[in-house]
Protein backbone atom coordinates (compact mmCIF):
# COMPACT_ATOMS: atom_id res chain seq x y z
CA UNK A 1 0.00 0.00 0.00
CA UNK A 2 0.97 2.88 -1.48
CA UNK A 3 -0.36 6.11 0.86
CA UNK A 4 0.97 9.72 0.66
CA UNK A 5 0.46 10.81 3.99
CA UNK A 6 1.71 7.69 5.75
CA UNK A 7 5.05 8.78 3.72
CA UNK A 8 5.15 12.22 5.16
CA UNK A 9 4.38 10.45 8.20
CA UNK A 10 7.32 8.55 8.20
CA UNK A 11 9.54 11.22 6.93
CA UNK A 12 10.01 9.59 3.56
CA UNK A 13 8.03 12.48 1.56
CA UNK A 14 8.82 15.95 2.10
CA UNK A 15 6.53 18.09 4.53
CA UNK A 16 6.22 21.49 6.08
CA UNK A 17 6.23 19.98 9.19
CA UNK A 18 4.41 22.08 12.08
CA UNK A 19 4.91 19.55 14.70
CA UNK A 20 4.50 16.11 15.90
CA UNK A 21 4.00 13.69 19.02
CA UNK A 22 3.65 10.18 19.41
CA UNK A 23 0.19 9.72 17.88
CA UNK A 24 0.22 12.59 14.95
CA UNK A 25 1.88 15.07 13.03
CA UNK A 26 0.84 18.51 11.70
CA UNK A 27 2.06 19.80 8.21
CA UNK A 28 1.14 22.93 6.15
CA UNK A 29 -1.47 22.02 3.57
CA UNK A 30 0.76 21.93 -0.01
CA UNK A 31 -2.53 23.89 -1.72
CA UNK A 32 -3.61 26.52 1.25
CA UNK A 33 -7.10 27.53 0.69
CA UNK A 34 -6.97 30.47 3.73
CA UNK A 35 -4.22 31.83 5.12
CA UNK A 36 -3.75 29.71 7.79
CA UNK A 37 -4.55 25.91 6.09
CA UNK A 38 -2.69 22.81 7.72
CA UNK A 39 -3.73 19.01 8.36
CA UNK A 40 -3.33 17.53 11.25
CA UNK A 41 -2.91 13.46 10.42
CA UNK A 42 -2.37 10.82 12.81
CA UNK A 43 0.30 7.75 12.69
CA UNK A 44 -1.98 5.27 11.95
CA UNK A 45 -3.21 4.49 9.02
CA UNK A 46 -7.42 4.61 8.70
CA UNK A 47 -7.99 5.26 5.32
CA UNK A 48 -11.42 7.09 6.04
CA UNK A 49 -13.72 8.37 9.19
CA UNK A 50 -15.92 5.26 8.37
CA UNK A 51 -12.98 2.88 9.23
CA UNK A 52 -12.87 4.42 12.72
CA UNK A 53 -13.26 2.25 15.47
CA UNK A 54 -14.11 2.35 19.36
CA UNK A 55 -9.85 2.24 20.21
CA UNK A 56 -9.34 5.32 17.71
CA UNK A 57 -12.31 7.57 19.91
CA UNK A 58 -8.94 9.31 22.02
CA UNK A 59 -6.76 9.12 18.88
CA UNK A 60 -9.52 11.88 17.28
CA UNK A 61 -9.99 14.02 20.17
CA UNK A 62 -6.32 14.13 20.78
CA UNK A 63 -6.31 15.08 16.92
CA UNK A 64 -8.66 18.57 17.65
CA UNK A 65 -6.76 19.67 20.66
CA UNK A 66 -3.53 19.73 18.90
CA UNK A 67 -5.69 21.62 16.48
CA UNK A 68 -6.74 24.19 18.64
CA UNK A 69 -3.57 24.40 19.93
CA UNK A 70 -1.86 25.43 16.47
CA UNK A 71 -4.48 27.42 16.13
CA UNK A 72 -3.98 29.50 18.92
CA UNK A 73 -0.07 29.52 18.02
CA UNK A 74 -1.04 30.73 14.91
CA UNK A 75 -3.32 33.56 16.22
CA UNK A 76 -6.87 32.25 14.50
CA UNK A 77 -7.90 30.65 17.57
CA UNK A 78 -10.03 33.82 19.56
CA UNK A 79 -10.79 34.76 15.46
CA UNK A 80 -12.69 31.74 14.62
CA UNK A 81 -11.22 28.75 11.71
CA UNK A 82 -12.86 25.76 11.13
CA UNK A 83 -12.06 22.12 11.19
CA UNK A 84 -13.15 19.73 8.51
CA UNK A 85 -12.54 16.00 7.57
CA UNK A 86 -13.61 14.99 4.77
CA UNK A 87 -15.09 11.53 3.91
CA UNK A 88 -15.32 9.86 0.64
CA UNK A 89 -15.44 11.54 -3.32
CA UNK A 90 -18.26 13.52 -2.89
CA UNK A 91 -16.57 15.51 0.03
CA UNK A 92 -13.97 15.90 -1.75
CA UNK A 93 -11.72 13.41 -0.36
CA UNK A 94 -8.75 13.12 -1.82
CA UNK A 95 -5.91 11.49 0.21
CA UNK A 96 -7.71 8.39 2.00
CA UNK A 97 -5.51 8.46 5.18
CA UNK A 98 -7.57 10.66 7.39
CA UNK A 99 -6.70 14.26 8.36
CA UNK A 100 -8.28 17.25 9.77
CA UNK A 101 -7.95 20.12 8.07
CA UNK A 102 -7.38 23.62 9.78
CA UNK A 103 -8.38 26.69 7.80
CA UNK A 104 -8.59 30.23 9.08
CA UNK A 105 -7.57 33.52 8.56
CA UNK A 106 -10.25 34.93 6.52
CA UNK A 107 -14.61 34.70 6.85
CA UNK A 108 -15.35 31.41 5.91
CA UNK A 109 -18.69 30.61 3.98
CA UNK A 110 -21.20 28.97 4.99
CA UNK A 111 -22.85 26.43 3.86
CA UNK A 112 -19.51 25.12 2.47
CA UNK A 113 -18.35 24.81 -1.32
P1 LIG B 1 -8.76 15.95 1.09
O1 LIG B 1 -9.07 16.42 -0.30
O2 LIG B 1 -9.79 16.31 2.13
O3 LIG B 1 -8.43 14.48 1.10
O4 LIG B 1 -7.48 16.75 1.54
C1 LIG B 1 -6.20 16.41 1.09
C2 LIG B 1 -5.36 17.64 1.30
O5 LIG B 1 -4.00 17.25 1.24
C3 LIG B 1 -5.55 18.72 0.24
O6 LIG B 1 -5.93 19.93 0.87
C4 LIG B 1 -4.20 18.82 -0.44
O7 LIG B 1 -3.85 20.13 -0.82
C5 LIG B 1 -3.28 18.27 0.64
N1 LIG B 1 -2.03 17.68 0.16
C6 LIG B 1 -1.87 16.83 -0.87
N2 LIG B 1 -0.58 16.50 -1.00
C7 LIG B 1 0.08 17.14 -0.02
C8 LIG B 1 1.45 17.21 0.38
N3 LIG B 1 2.41 16.52 -0.27
N4 LIG B 1 1.78 17.99 1.44
C9 LIG B 1 0.82 18.69 2.08
N5 LIG B 1 -0.49 18.67 1.78
C10 LIG B 1 -0.85 17.91 0.73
Amino acid sequence: MDCLFCRIVGKKAPAKIICEDEKCVAFEDIAPQAPVHFLVVPRKHIATTLELGDEDESLVGHLFRVANRIAGDKQVAGRGFRMVMNTNPEAGQSVYHIHLHVLGGRRMHWPPG
